[in-house]
């Protein structure tokens, strides 16, 4: 059957094209199936340098080399989006607007999706001052004055990002801590000490209200000690607050944790035989590069056993 594979893996980000790679060298006939482009999550990361073999790489060009290596291995790759994934059953079918492909085994690699701030106004501001991506809009705030919300990784390179664009970065965290890598805590902190910092802190604070009437021009932050509010002018919002498993798309509930990543087994199987996941949508300690190709690897040599197995047996 033309849509017939013995290995469908849904998201084109570290994970998935690395369980692609083992997949195919283990002789299988694999489909990757992405709704963006190639790369997920890293295509917008400033500078990679904690992925041994490159000292410093831009996201966006390690992303590109992981997918040069996939196409030279000739795996099949469709660019659309995955409505619905079927996961009963001997052949599992993963359902786009046009297609039904169906195959004994799937690889979730779909990875998470940024979370919102979850205000009213969050989706009449996007594109129009509010933003997920310092990568990809950063270069519209040149010379003007920005806020980046959060306290994690991303949040802190987002601000060293930025830093050398803007004019001022408003830097809303709701704690006075960080959840980030000592590295990037320290670049940050040399940033703030500068002498005339662009960087102007707002710990202790949420922002409650985006303001504006065809774009964004202001916001409300909430002071979490006081309740008091306090607005603040300025042409662009980034938020970097975490993401969310992108876990909707399946039709059947797999065995997940208490923040919807999809428990796995060291196997990285899921509690459903022939689904697979790797990558940013598993519970894990550690989202890394690293730890996403990681988890592909595995991902896809144990999915390939598993094919060879159900052969074997028929
Ligand atoms: P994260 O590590 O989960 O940090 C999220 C930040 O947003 C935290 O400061 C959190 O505050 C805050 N936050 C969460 N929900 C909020 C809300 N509703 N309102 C206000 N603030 C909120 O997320 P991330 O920075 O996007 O990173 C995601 C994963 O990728 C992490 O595992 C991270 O280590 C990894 N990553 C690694 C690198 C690197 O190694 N170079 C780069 C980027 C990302 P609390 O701390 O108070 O919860």
């Amino acid at each position: 059957m033309e849509n017939e594979y013995d290995i469908i893996i849904v998201g084109c980000g570290p994970a998935g094209m690395t369980a692609a790679i083992y997949a195919k060298r283990a002789g299988m006939k694999c489909l990757i199936l992405e709704k963006l482009s190639p790369g997920g999550q890293i295509m917008i990361t400033p500078m990679v340098e904690n992925y041994t073999g490159f000292s410093k790489i831009d996201g966006f060009s390690l992303g590109q080399k992981m997918f040069e290596q996939v196409k030279a291995f000739g795996i099949d790759v469709e660019f659309c989006e995955v409505h619905n994934i079927e996961l009963d059953g001997k052949l599992k079918k993963v359902k786009t607007g046009a297609k039904t492909y169906v195959a004994p085994v799937v690889v979730l690699a779909m990875g998470a999706a940024s979370r919102t701030l979850g205000t009213q106004e969050d989706k009449k501001f996007v594109g129009k001052g509010l933003s997920y991506c310092t990568v990809c809009d950063g270069a519209f705030f040149k010379d003007k004055k920005v806020a980046i919300v959060g306290g994690g990784n991303t949040a802190l390179e987002d601000i060293a990002y930025i830093y050398n664009i803007a004019k001022e970065v408003v830097h809303i965290n709701r704690r006075s801590e960080f959840r980030a890598d000592d590295k990037n805590i320290q670049e940050y902190q040399k940033l703030l000490k500068q002498k005339n910092s662009k960087i102007i802190p707002k710990y202790g604070y949420v922002v409650e209200k985006l303001c504006g009437e065809k774009k964004l021009e202001s916001i409300d932050i909430k002071n979490l000690k006081d309740g008091t509010t306090e607005n603040i002018k300025l042409d662009g919002l980034f938020v970097a607050i975490g993401r969310v498993p992108q876990t909707e798309i399946l039709d059947k509930e797999l065995d997940l944790d208490e923040n919807g990543y999809i428990i796995v087994d060291e196997h990285m199987k899921t509690s459903i035989d022939g689904v697979y996941a790797c990558g940013d949508i598993t519970h894990k300690s550690l989202r890394q590069i690293a730890t996403a190709v990681g988890d592909g690897s595995i991902a896809g040599t144990y999915a390939s056993l598993y094919v060879k197995k159900i052969k074997a047996e028929k």
